[in-house]
């Protein structure tokens, strides 16, 4: 596979965009929704020519897809549940990914420390079968550790009753770096990404649609006549899809999942840990992320949607006692440097049952005439859901039938961006500058907009994120 280079990005005005969104002209496209469905979607079709518009009530990957495990994975738990087709795919868009994101998206070595006799045995089989999964799109041997090797590769792993390891290989990245990035790409080739602005109303008129819009920071209304409307709005499909059908069925149940970050040096090293059979069925992993040790996930069915959900005390407490398990000093309440939540999207027809039970697989609905709803995924596959989306359109006759460019596109390389919220941040009047880069080219609006997911200080430590953002309020003074 061969990718053209990266593109530098370029200023993105606020102004301009919003003109484009007076404009009476039709387009072929509203995307609702900033995050990983919702860019890739606007991406693909813009780089097919089409023009598109998209919006999102919040900042880009506010919703979920700042908030995820940042995993480029098949799902070791896919496999187990037989879902071959479900990795094999998913391994195939890690190894695009590498691709086309090389500046975001890199290997990393996990490690799963055994303690049960066999258990070495039976993973390394099951490890090694989603290694022969990614066939040639593998990107690192699957091989059996001994306690030395094991204890050397994760230096914090609790040594009591260790048997050895399993070393396979995964993707890791940073997802709201990557959503920033497939909106810059998508600028670039002619799309109108708006953040702040939030949908309110869908009306069928004819062909088209009618998709009523309002600046959030302003009143300001808009309306946006367009051959297609994608609904990529996550957790919050169903309110969409009853803007254009009040009596739509609802698709989507929640399920929240939350992550601790603690300092790396409950588990220094570079590989990433997996427990694979949590005390409720679940994967976790404490894994390297930006000079910190990232540990989650939790699975909490929620009835509702909040824009900005917290983890439970009981996720926290969960969490703590599962790492208790496996590393030799226990996190304490006040190691914890960041917490945080995140809602998948599950697509559930029924609605009903256990939500670890339902599968990832994303499902694209076309209804309404020209609606077309992309519910449930998983980053890892964004592209694909695009594609998928964009099949939709043009199978309905809604869009006209081209090929998607996306696997072969490098996306925007932001080295601003990429540089580490510690190196970044620490220097003399560097946050300052870093501030104003993200409002000039990444639509960045608000301090939280730069400190969570430009900066990610905020996902990796809460207090020295408020520090920051008093000395950028200070300045601004
Ligand atoms: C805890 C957790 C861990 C995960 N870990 C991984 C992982 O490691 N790897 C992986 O591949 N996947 C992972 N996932 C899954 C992945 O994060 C999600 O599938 C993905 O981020 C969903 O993206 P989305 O664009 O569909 O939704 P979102 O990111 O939620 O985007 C939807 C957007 O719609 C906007 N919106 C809502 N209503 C409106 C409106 N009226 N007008 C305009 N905009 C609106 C919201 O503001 C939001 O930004 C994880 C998920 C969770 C919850």
């Amino acid at each position: 596979m061969t990718a053209a280079t990266a593109g530098a990005p370029q200023p993105i005005d606020r102004e301009q965009l919003l003109a484009r969104l007076r404009d009476a002209a039709p387009w072929d496209a509203v995307v609702i929704g900033g995050g990983a469905t919702g860019l890739g979607i606007a991406l693909d079709a813009a780089t097919r020519g089409l023009r598109v518009a998209l919006i999102d009530a919040q900042d880009f990957s506010a919703g979920t897809s700042s908030r995820s495990t940042k995993l480029v994975h098949g799902g070791v738990r896919y496999l187990a549940q037989g879902n071959l087709k479900l990795v094999r795919e998913a391994l195939e868009e890690r190894a695009i990914l590498l691709k086309i994101a090389p500046h975001i998206v890199h290997p990393l070595e996990f490690i799963v420390p055994c303690y049960r006799v066999f258990e070495r045995e039976t993973m390394r089989v099951g490890l090694g079968a989603y290694d022969l999964a990614a066939g040639r799109y593998s990107i690192g041997p699957t091989r059996a550790l001994s306690k030395a090797e094991t204890r050397e590769r994760l230096p914090g792993v609790k040594a009591e009753g260790l048997r050895g390891g399993v070393s396979y290989w995964d993707g890791q990245f940073d997802d709201a770096l990557m959503c920033i990035a497939l909106m810059q790409t998508a600028y670039a080739h002619g799309a109108t990404p708006i953040n702040y602005v939030r949908c309110t109303a869908l009306r069928p008129e004819g062909a088209s649609t009618l998709v009523t819009a309002q600046d959030v920071e302003t009143g300001e209304p808009f309306n946006l006549r367009t051959r297609c409307v994608f609904n990529a709005a996550g957790v919050w499909v169903d309110a969409i899809r009853k803007m254009a059908n009040p009596s739509a069925r609802p698709v989507t149940t929640v399920s929240q999942g939350s992550h601790l970050v603690v300092d790396r040096d409950f588990q220094p090293g570079t590989a990433g840990m997996m427990i694979p059979r949590t005390r409720d069925g679940r994967v976790l992993f404490a894994i390297p992320w930006h000079g910190k040790l990232l540990i989650g996930t939790t699975d909490q069915a929620r009835a509702d949607a909040p824009f900005d959900p917290q983890p439970s005390p009981q996720e926290i407490d969960f969490i703590i006692e599962t790492a208790a398990g496996y590393l030799s000093r226990p996190i304490r309440q006040a190691d914890l440097r960041a917490v945080f939540a995140g809602l998948r999207p599950l697509f559930s027809p029924s609605a009903a049952g256990s939500t670890a039970r339902i599968s990832r697989e994303h499902a694209v609905l076309t209804e309404s005439g020209s609606l077309i709803s992309v519910v449930g995924g998983k980053w890892t596959t964004y592209r694909r859901m695009a594609v998928d989306a964009l099949a939709a359109a043009t199978h309905a006759g809604i869009l006209p039938v081209g090929r998607s460019r996306t696997a072969n596109l490098v996306l925007t390389q932001d080295d601003m961006l990429i540089a580490s919220a510690d190196d970044v941040l620490k220097a003399g009047n560097g946050l300052q500058r870093f501030s104003a880069h993200c409002r000039r080219f990444t639509q960045a609006r608000t301090e939280a907009d730069v400190l969570a997911r430009r900066a990610r200080l905020e996902f990796l430590d809460a207090a020295s994120a408020q520090r920051a953002a008093t000395r950028l309020r200070n300045a601004a003074a």
